[in-house]
This record gives C-alpha cells, sequence and structure tokens, in this order.
C-alpha cells in the first residue's frame, strides 16, 4: 500500500527546513509531514552561499519581513544554538566621493523605519575593525545583522521539528519525479522509492522550483538561478570580525537592480561581501551572473572579488584561500519571493525565489507558510509575496 502524508515538503533547502520547522511548531504533532530532497539536506544553494542575516530596509514592508526573521534566528539561537550564529553586526564600507554620499541615504533609510545605523569616520572605523586599510574613508555600521552557518542551521530546525512532531520525516537522496493529480488538486508524489499519497505538497526547490511546477502541469513560475562565486580562507586566517560588505552593493544588489534574468550574455557584476567564520576564516564573495544553471567557476569575476577584499583589509592578501565553488541564487523576476498557495493547483504551495536573502528570510518564509496553511493571521504582510501574482 502506498504511504501517505499530509503535507510533503518538496526540497531540503534551508527554506524547505525552515517550512518544516514551521509546520512543525503550529500544527498539531499529529500532523504527519515528509521533507523529501533528491540529494543531502542542505547541499544544494543552501550549502554554497554565504550566511549574512541582513535587515534591509529598502521600505517598511521589506524592513518589517527582513527584521522579524533576523529576531527568528536570535529566538532559534537563544533557544537551541549549535549553528554558529555570530552577531558581528554589518559594516557598509565606502570607497568613493559616490560611495560616501550613499552612507547618509542608507543611514536615513534605517531612520525612516523606526531603526538606527552609525556613519562612522576612519578613526571609528579601525576602532571598531582594526583589520581594514588605513585609507578606507568611512562606512556605516548596522548592529543588528549577523552571521550564521546555513548547513548547521537547517540540522537545528529539523531536530527541533522532529522533537516537536514525532510525525516528521526527513528523506534525503528521495528525487521527486513526478506528482499525481485528482482534476484541480494535487493526490499524490511520485518519488525515487516510490509514491506517497497526499492532499498537499510544498514545493520548496529554490532554482529548480520552475522544473517542479511543470511536473505539475505548471508553467511560468519567473525563477531564474544567479550564479555567486565563493573562495573561503584556512582557518584563523581571517583580519576582520565584522560582517564587512561594500556599500556599492546596494546598486545591483535587491530591490534596486534593474537585471535582465533571460540574458545568456550578463557580464556579472560583484561588490566585495567579507564574512568572518566561527572558526577563524574569511568567507569572501559575491558576485552575481544570470547563465542557466552553469557551475562553473568565474575565475575573472573571482579575482576581482578578492582583489576588492584585500583592498579594505589587507591581510588577507597572506590568508591561504583553500576553497573556491559557484552557488544558483533563485532569483524571482519582481526580486520578492513567492510564498503561499499556488492558485491553479488546489493543494499546492509555493516557498521559493528568496534570490541573495533566502538565508536571512528562511523563518519568516516558513512562519509565513504555516500561518496561511493554519489559517492564523500572519506575523507580517504577506501579500506582497503571494504567488498568485504571477497566476494568469
Ligand atoms: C554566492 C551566494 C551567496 C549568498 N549569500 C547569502 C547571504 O549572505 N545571506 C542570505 O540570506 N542569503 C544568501 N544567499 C542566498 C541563499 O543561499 C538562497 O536564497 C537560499 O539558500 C535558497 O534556499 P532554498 O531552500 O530556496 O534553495 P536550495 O537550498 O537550493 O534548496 C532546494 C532543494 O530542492 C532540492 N530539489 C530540487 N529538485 C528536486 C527534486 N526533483 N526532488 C527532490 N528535491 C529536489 C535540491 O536538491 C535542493 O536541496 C546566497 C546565495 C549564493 C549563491
Amino acid at each position: 500500500m502506498a504511504e501517505t502524508a499530509d503535507f510533503v515538503v518538496v526540497g531540503g533547502g534551508i527554506v524547505g527546513c525552515s517550512v518544516v520547522h514551521q509546520l512543525a511548531m503550529l500544527l498539531p504533532p499529529s500532523t504527519r509531514i515528509a521533507l523529501l530532497d533528491r540529494g543531502p539536506i542542505a547541499g544544494a544553494t543552501s550549502g554554497s552561499c554565504m550566511g549574512h542575516l541582513m535587515v534591509t530596509p529598502d521600505d517598511a514592508q521589506e524592513y518589517a519581513f527582513t527584521r522579524a526573521s533576523v529576531r527568528m534566528w536570535e529566538e532559534l539561537n537563544e533557544r537551541r544554538g549549535g549553528f554558529d550564529h555570530n552577531r558581528t553586526g554589518a559594516l557598509y564600507l565606502a570607497d568613493s566621493d559616490a560611495d560616501m554620499e550613499l552612507l547618509p541615504e542608507l543611514q536615513r533609510q534605517f531612520a525612516a523605519v523606526g531603526d538606527a545605523a552609525d556613519v562612522l569616520d576612519p578613526r571609528h572605523l579601525r576602532e571598531l575593525e582594526p583589520g581594514l586599510a588605513a585609507d578606507v574613508p568611512g562606512a556605516l555600521f548596522y548592529a543588528h545583522d549577523a552571521v550564521v552557518l546555513p548547513m548547521l542551521a537547517a540540522g537545528v530546525m529539523l531536530r527541533e521539528a522532529k522533537e516537536r512532531n514525532p510525525n516528521v520525516v526527513v528523506r534525503p537522496e528521495c528525487a521527486v519525479t513526478g506528482f499525481v493529480r485528482d482534476g484541480d488538486r494535487v493526490a499524490a508524489v511520485e518519488t525515487a522509492a516510490g509514491r506517497i499519497v497526499t492532499p498537499a505538497v510544498v514545493i520548496a526547490g529554490g532554482v529548480w522550483t520552475p522544473e517542479l511546477a511543470r511536473m505539475l502541469g505548471q508553467d511560468g513560475i519567473p525563477i531564474w538561478p544567479r550564479a555567486g562565486n565563493l573562495a573561503i580562507t584556512g582557518h584563523h586566517a581571517s583580519p576582520i570580525r565584522t560582517q564587512l560588505l561594500e556599500v556599492s552593493y546596494l546598486r545591483f544588489a535587491h530591490g534596486k537592480a534593474t537585471v535582465d534574468p533571460t540574458r545568456t550574455d550578463d557580464p556579472g557584476g560583484h561588490a566585495v561581501n567579507m564574512q568572518p567564520q566561527t572558526n577563524g576564516g574569511c568567507l569572501i564573495g559575491s558576485t552575481r551572473q544570470f547563465r542557466g544553471m552553469d557551475r562553473t567557476l568565474n575565475r575573472e569575476l573571482l579575482h576581482r572579488s578578492l582583489l576588492r577584499a584585500q583592498r579594505y583589509a589587507p591581510a588577507l592578501a597572506a590568508a591561504p584561500i583553500v576553497r573556491t565553488w559557484v552557488g544558483l541564487r533563485p532569483y524571482a523576476i519582481d526580486k520578492h519571493p513567492l510564498i503561499g498557495p499556488w492558485p491553479h493547483v488546489r493543494g499546492l504551495w509555493l516557498a521559493a525565489g528568496h534570490e541573495g536573502l533566502g538565508i536571512t528570510l528562511a523563518p519568516i518564509t516558513g512562519r509565513l507558510l504555516a500561518q496561511q496553511i493554519a489559517g492564523m493571521p500572519c506575523d507580517v504582510d504577506h501579500r506582497p509575496y503571494l504567488p498568485a501574482r504571477f497566476a494568469s
């Protein structure tokens, strides 16, 4: 007889793990929840990224969304720990007159949403971060950002989910090969290991979400892979202790960018991002380029990131780079994730498309999805993220 479940979550990245976590927290412990991934848990983008928990003050909605999630990370750390949560704060670094003009602008954005960030002159900057070059002209410091190790965090979420609900089942190495529909609703999930009969499926497939939705006859989920090259130094080689990023990053990442994800000749962009690890290593990124699912290292772009990193933290020039790799951000066309029901198939829910903020936003994403499923009020206005905006 086929296995049954109340919910099948497809995709064991940080988003799928958070969905399972929040379903287990909000629904009765008798609810049968299966998490399936074709590879290891957090083995795709969530294991090939950086772990900056970033509060973005672009507008009141985005601020509420990111700040709520960063708070949830803090709470998970206080409750459980075990995922290298480090409240480093973030320094937005300037390197030109144009950059210097961005600092008070960003400070005003934080003030407009009722928060605060400090513009630092070179002396105060180096007091806070002695590893910086003497000629960095200024920076903005925001205290509530943090750094986590996403792979460990995924495990912590799943352990808490299983403690709360003994009917949570986690299946790595279990590929979803298709779905069964009964008219306009989901009826079952086909996997490499057999069929699971279920009335509800959550697709949390990152860049593979469009491919998974197509298995249900649903075309046009507008998510594209956006590649990023990363490098990490050896342990105990990091000269920095704060999450550092170039303030120019704001010009092309997240909400600000005007980009065409369908182009195949994207030259790519970069603004360096440096992240201290608790083992004393330094994680350096992060480029952005559309080129399909290609995960070959773009040495030229990465080299530029490394040179920029050394410009800000000169001691990095002597730090051994021990690993380089590429991750694929799931970029949604309107730069907002898709969180909620897909209106054309009853029982189908989506949680995907977080681009470069999926680690930051995983907890609130799981919470908003679980609250919608449970028919509860949402912690943050969920309407901007409803997938229905793309359902024609
Ligand atoms: C270079 C880089 C730097 C980044 N830095 C940051 C950062 O500092 N802060 C931040 O907040 N975010 C950052 N991000 C973004 C973040 O990593 C992503 O938004 C997030 O990991 C997406 O998680 P996900 O769970 O949606 O996708 P994934 O982690 O990719 O999970 C999707 C899962 O679906 C599974 N799957 C696919 N097809 C099937 C199938 N047929 N059957 C079963 N399973 C399937 C895959 O195996 C995969 O495990 C960065 C990303 C990159 C690439």
